[in-house]
């Protein structure tokens, strides 16, 4: 970052503070990864430099001919890597994505069935302060109160007196598998279009980990930058039919033109998601969980569901007698971060909540295992218990975090 440095001392620092926070924190925010160093060059290459509005083959600015070869690889990628018909990678992020699907699809005010945002939806599923939430009428679905799991019964009861245009599967803070199969069903016998959104499961999905949505859902989308591990951005699969809709509702319909080189990044991040090494990496997220899931629990903090089958964990921290913003401080004083959640059958607002939700993808990146994730689960009990001083904490952080360096 020489020029930089040279230029601008002052953002310079900013940037250097950043990359030490990363480096010394232990980074538990279940949507947040590392990207590897050929992912960041390409993001800061040339390619920021060029128009290239229209798709490739068909742009509306000359100059284009390495760019589509460049857009061509990520298009062919993300269908090789998932089996999809056609893949849009111009998304700028996980919300353009699903506001571009609904575009395609809906007049407004149709109505889509989507998770309930308090339950583990996402606000791009109908949120009254998102567009979706306004722009279009949405109903909700959310856990059973008791297992605090889909109940896919109710789902398909809500789908039958609702009669949506879309069937929406995905979520962002729920951590148990999802049956996108029993999900297809649903949306079948309602007649409605099925679609998933899987944003924080696409890389279990990469690596076989997770059932593929795209083998029942006609349109998938995800971010490209959760467990992944891509650069931050989004793309979209979909069937043949709706190739044309979704394509004309990204640009022109929702926005300009693209960022060519997060869409190299991204041909990057898809072309790592086939590796051996990849598969491995996605196990030990998985394993890791389990781990982290277990020392919390032995513990003495509830787990929403009573645990995890994904990369992520909510843990209600309610059962300790705090709330989430509180948890959520405490360990940010000693330099663990995660972040605040609502739970099921929330009683507090979303600024302050009953939980917190842990994921292991950032620090799996790291080299981190399961004895790491033992370690890091004691800590941050002993830090919600108050059974340790801070300053012994930080110490243990700092040894662990030095342990595995982020580059
Ligand atoms: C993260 C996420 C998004 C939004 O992604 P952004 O890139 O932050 O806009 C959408 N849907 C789900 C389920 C997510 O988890």
């Amino acid at each position: 970052m020489k020029n930089i440095q040279n230029f601008d001392r002052e953002l310079f620092d900013i940037i250097k503070k950043e990359e030490n926070r990363q480096q010394n924190n232990i980074e538990l925010i279940a949507s947040e990864n590392f990207v590897s160093k050929a992912i960041l060059e390409a993001a800061g290459s040339v390619l920021t430099n060029k128009y290239a509005e229209g798709y490739p083959g068909r742009r509306y600015y000359g100059g284009c001919k390495f760019i589509d070869e460049a857009e061509q690889l990520a298009i062919d990628r993300a269908k090789q890597l998932f089996g999809a018909d056609h893949a849009n990678v111009q998304p700028h992020s996980g919300s353009s994505a699903n506001l571009g699907v609904y575009f395609a699809l809906m007049n407004p005010f149709d109505k889509v069935l989507a998770m309930n945002l308090n339950e583990g939806g996402h606000l791009t599923h109908g949120s009254k302060v998102s567009i979706s939430g306004t722009y279009f009428n949405f109903v909700h679905y959310g856990v059973d109160k008791e297992t605090e799991l889909i109940n896919y019964d109710d789902v398909y009861k809500i789908a039958l007196a609702e009669k949506p245009k879309i069937v929406l599967a995905g979520a962002s803070a729920y951590s148990r598998k999802i049956d996108f199969k029993k999900f297809k069903e649903i949306a079948d016998e309602v007649g409605a279009i099925f679609m998933v959104d899987m944003a924080h499961i696409a890389g279990l999905v990469a690596a076989g980990l997770h059932q593929n949505p795209v083998e029942y859902a006609d349109i998938v989308t995800s971010t490209s930058h959760k467990t992944l591990r891509g650069p931050r951005g989004a793309f979209i699969l979909s069937t043949k039919e709706y190739a044309q809709k979704i394509n004309k509702a990204i640009f022109p319909g929702t926005q300009g033109g693209p960022l060519e080189h997060i869409i190299a990044a991204k041909a990057i991040c898809f072309k790592e998601a086939m590796t051996d090494e990849f598969k491995e990496y996605q196990k030990q997220v998985l394993k890791n969980a389990k781990k982290l899931a277990e020392v919390l629990s032995k513990r003495g903090i509830r787990l929403v569901s009573g645990g995890t089958d994904n990369h992520l964990i909510l843990a209600d921290v309610s059962s300790v007698g705090l709330t989430g913003k509180e948890a959520e401080y405490m360990l940010d004083e000693v330099n663990i971060t995660v972040n605040k959640n609502t739970i099921p059958n929330e009683t507090k607002s979303p600024m302050v909540t009953s939980g917190i939700r842990l994921g292991t993808p950032a620090m799996t990146t790291r080299g981190m295992k399961e004895y790491e994730m033992e370690q890091i689960g004691n800590l941050i009990c002993d830090v919600l218990l108050n059974k340790k001083e801070n300053n012994e904490i930080i110490k243990e952080v700092k040894y662990l975090t030095s342990k595995y360096p982020l580059y």
